[in-house]
């Protein structure tokens, strides 16, 4: 590396370490990423598959709320591919029924006003119940929903005393959407913050779609902008151990063997990783590395199943608190550049993508398994326009370790970007940031890792 300007070594290839080293090059710092897989962008990563059709790691949705994440693809031009999508939360059940959450274009809370009165779904003793539980939200700004990190979701609504149906129909498939665990051990606080954003901005609820692949609308314009000012990005490398000594780390180790220095070392691994590289003698010594071992990863399980006709013609997120499929869309419908099957021209029919949670007992089962009660998820949910559909495709990714897990009393563990090694900074969905594990939660982490980097060097340097 250069010895003129200061060099940071970034480890991993995820959006979190993409970003820091976009930002870290655009502030003058010499970059190299050290990236384990063939391919950067790891849990949004994308890839094709040996017949030309795109595989993903997961549904992502943007949600309107990630201003860092529209930031960053302004900077690289491609901002212009996030397609939003009708501002309504829907959905589907068992023998065909669905019930829409429709918002209108109003100051917050009354934009939220038609999801409360016009389901069409939950009594008015139901949402009285839900409104009522707002109130302190509404009352303490910012204050109310860390004061609820003791308590699981579950726990929470029982106070409330919301009914069975809410809790099932509506709020179960909202946590295993949003972090792939169901309520009964998400984090209260969690889901508190989430609706407290949701009822304060009324546009944060909003959510759309890139048009295409992850790797050609951000991974690869984010390697290719930082390749350009310098930075180097090696992937098939995977990191073994920082090395630290004296008070800061001296290196890392590769799992090759060789060793490589910097001024300054970015951990932009998720946690199960971050855990593994940590010296022991950080690890077992230092409170602030040694509450990361708390933080645990939750599997989870991606599907695609492409069928020989339409079966849903919504161009929108669905959620599905019955089956094994809480969240899912029609990539047909909402992802123009995946309109294909095999590399041909597909429409009218139907390309299900799906998250499959809780996955936990469903990791060890066969991929023909899987594929079989997601299918049946999807044929209880559409019983007419499914009937008779044949299946034309499917694939299936497992993720044993995906998002940290945000169960009750984690977040004290979640780490700054800054640590107490002077040299050592943290990035990535579990570090402390306002979005939690999720994309704009890996943008802004790896902006306040930036901004930590930055101050450390000027002070170095004054
Ligand atoms: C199925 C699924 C659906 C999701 N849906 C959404 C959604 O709709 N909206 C949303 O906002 N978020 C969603 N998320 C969450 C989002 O993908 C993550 O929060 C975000 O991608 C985390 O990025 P990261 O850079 O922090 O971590 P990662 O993406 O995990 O990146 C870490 C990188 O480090 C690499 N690495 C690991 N160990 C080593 C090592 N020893 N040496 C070198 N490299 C290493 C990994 O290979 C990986 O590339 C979803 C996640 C999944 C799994």
């Amino acid at each position: 590396m250069s010895s003129e300007k200061n060099t940071v070594l970034i480890l991993g290839g995820g959006l979190a370490g993409l970003t820091a080293a976009k930002r870290l090059t655009d502030k003058g710092f010499q970059v190299k990423v050290l990236e384990k897989r063939d391919i950067f962008g790891g849990k949004v990563s994308s890839w094709k598959d040996d017949e030309g059709d795109w595989i993903e790691s997961g549904t992502h949705c943007f949600f309107g709320a990630y201003t860092v994440l529209y930031d960053l693809l302004k900077e690289i031009k491609t901002d212009h591919a996030v397609v939003w999508k009708e501002h309504q939360l829907t959905y589907t059940l068992t023998g065909g029924k669905r019930f829409t959450f429709n918002t209108w274009d109003l100051p917050s809370p009354l934009h939220l006003l038609p999801a409360i009165a016009k389901n069409g779904y939950f009594t008015f003793g139901e949402m009285a119940a839900f409104s009522k539980s707002l109130i302190p939200l509404a009352l303490q700004k910012d204050q109310y929903a860390p004061t609820q990190d003791h308590l699981t979701f579950a726990e929470w609504a029982e106070q409330k005393k919301f009914g069975r149906r809410l809790m099932d129909k509506m709020f179960r498939p909202m946590a295993l959407a949003l972090k792939f665990i169901p309520p009964e051990e998400i984090s209260a606080k969690i889901i508190l913050d989430v609706t407290e954003t949701f009822y304060r901005l009324p546009r944060s609820s909003c959510m759309g779609f890139l048009k295409g692949a992850p790797q050609e609308y951000i991974h690869q314009p984010l390697l290719d902008y930082s390749a350009s000012k310098g930075a180097v990005f090696k992937n098939r490398t995977a990191v073994d151990e920082l090395l630290y000594d004296g008070g800061e780390i001296k290196g890392v180790q590769l799992r090759n063997g060789e060793i490589l220095t910097a001024d300054y070392y970015l951990c932009a691994l998720p946690i199960h990783n971050l855990n593994r590289v940590l010296p022991e003698s950080l690890r077992k010594h230092d409170r602030f590395f040694g509450g990361l071992a708390n933080l645990d990863a939750v599997p989870v399980i991606s599907v695609q199943i492409w069928y020989d006709r339409e079966i849903a013609t919504d161009d929108n997120v669905l959620f599905s608190p019955d089956g094994v499929i809480p969240v899912y869309a029609n990539l047909a419908q909402t992802t123009p550049d995946y309109r294909t099957l095999r590399g041909m021209p597909f429409s009218g029919k139907t390309r299900f993508e799906f998250c499959v949670a809780p996955a936990k007992n469903l990791m060890g089962l066969s991929t023909e398994e899987i594929i079989r009660q997601v299918d049946l998820s999807v044929r209880n949910c559409y019983p007419e326009t499914s009937r008779g559909a044949k299946v034309l495709k499917s694939t299936l990714v497992k993720i044993p370790h995906s998002v940290y897990a945000p169960t009750p009393f984690m977040e004290q563990y979640r780490p700054t970007q800054t640590t107490p090694v002077r040299n050592l900074f943290l990035a990535g969905g579990f570090s402390r940031q306002l979005y939690y594990d999720s994309m704009g939660g890996a943008v802004m982490s790896a902006n306040l890792a930036v901004d930590g980097i930055v101050k450390e060097a000027n002070l170095k340097n004054c």
